[in-house]
């Protein structure tokens, strides 16, 4: 073979090597490096993890953040035991530096929540609060996920305290200059306390449970669940005008809930044989913020106390400007007690109708997931927020 013919087939090899590099998926070494280089701007490895590049990578190959990164990912595929491998491997390894080390155990951490481990997960978590300031707040979220799971408000309610910035711990919030650091955690604390405190006043602990909500309101000032809890609580203990002073704060802390304040209002106001009270709230609310829940509560106020006949009309009056279906079928609900014969049977017809596509519609929606549903969930089931969920336009309830 002539050296030229010898030359030929070289650089047609390594053309063709060219070629195909150019076109298969990068090897592992390109992908260390590649990642190696994305690492200052990505970190930490839950931002790589997005890469479908790492699903050509063999396990025990590449650097730790590649190796963290490919474990979150198999954990968001759902293959929760190749994630706890990897992590697993990779805190076995002689040599990892601190950080990284800690960084594997949170999300071997992680991946034992995943995997419903929860005590395992526990521990590693309270480790690394204890151990590595770097990664204390991280394990604290992480660990506030494992005791909502397991309903664990005590210790819930500990770990976000310690999660407050040390001067909101001493001085509370403020409804006027809220602090965006520790928000959050004042916002969840705040709940932590809430379910303690129903926990506490199903027990007949009213005492207990009235210091948790005070310290949900001082944590959480716009906390509309703290006073809907302490009202209750106040009404189990007899004080009834404390308990509608709790009930009288919703309106200026979301005044969407308004309507969920007003069966205990009557409740208290009837208690205290103050039935113009909750008319003048009721009327004094409605100039403030009209809705059609409201419409159709103060309606209902008023049929109880001056009859069918005066809440017919106010119902008249006010739908055309708020209307709902809540407030039409109470209308004709009165329109139909008042008729009689084939006249008060066409009411009923539509009344029914009526009824059916309010059954179909729901009542409470998530303003960040969109989750809905016919009751008040504080804790969405959806996407795990709280307080997200609230009455559809400004509800529609009946
Ligand atoms: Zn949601």
């Amino acid at each position: 073979m002539s050296d030229l013919v010898i030359f030929f087939l070289l650089f047609a090899a390594v053309a063709i090597g060219w070629f195909l590099g150019r076109r298969s998926p990068a090897s592992p070494l390109a992908l260390s490096s590649y990642f190696t280089g994305r690492r200052a701007a990505l970190d930490p490895p839950a931002d790589i993890a997005n890469d479908p590049l790492l699903d050509d990578l063999p396990e025990n190959v590449g650097g730790t953040q590649l190796r963290l990164a490919q474990g979150v990912r198999l954990r968001r595929r759902g293959e929760v035991a190749g994630a706890v491998r990897i992590h697993q491997d990779l805190l076995a390894g002689a040599g990892l530096p601190a950080d990284d080390a800690a960084q594997a155990q949170l999300e071997l951490a992680r991946d034992y929540i995943s995997a419903g481990l929860l005590d395992r997960a526990e521990e590693l978590l309270l480790a690394l609060v204890q151990d590595f300031p770097r990664q204390r707040q991280a394990a604290r979220r992480h660990l506030l996920e494992v005791y909502e799971i397991e309903r664990d408000w005590r210790r819930a309610i500990e770990v976000a305290r310690g999660m407050l910035p040390h001067k909101l711990l001493r001085q509370g919030n403020s409804l006027e200059a809220p602090p965006e650091r520790g928000q959050r955690a004042a916002r969840l604390l705040a709940h932590y306390c809430c379910e303690l405190a129903g926990e506490e006043r199903i027990a007949g602990n009213l005492q207990a449970a009235r210091r948790l909500l005070l310290e949900a309101l001082f944590r959480d000032p716009q906390c509309v669940r703290a006073s809907l809890v302490l009202a209750q609580v106040e009404f189990d203990a007899g004080r009834y005008r404390q308990a509608a002073t709790a009930l009288r704060r919703v309106r200026g802390q979301d005044a969407d809930y308004l309507p969920e304040t007003v069966d205990m209002l009557r409740k208290c106001y009837a208690a205290l044989g103050d039935g113009k009270s909750l008319r003048e709230y009721l009327l004094e609310s409605l100039a403030a913020r009209p809705t059609p829940a409201l419409v159709a509560t103060v309606a209902e106020d008023m049929a109880q106390v001056e009859g069918d006949a005066v809440a017919a009309d106010f119902l008249a009056q006010q739908l055309p400007g708020h209307p709902s279906l809540g407030g039409l079928l109470r209308l004709m609900g009165l329109q139909s007690a008042a008729s009689r014969g084939a006249h008060q049977a066409d009411i009923r017809l539509l009344e029914g109708l009526t009824q059916r596509l309010l059954a179909s519609r729901p009542a409470y929606r998530c303003g960040h997931c969109g989750f809905a549903g016919k009751h008040l969930h504080w804790h969405c089931p959806g996407c795990k927020q709280w307080g997200s969920i609230k009455a559809v336009g400004g509800s529609d309830t009946p």
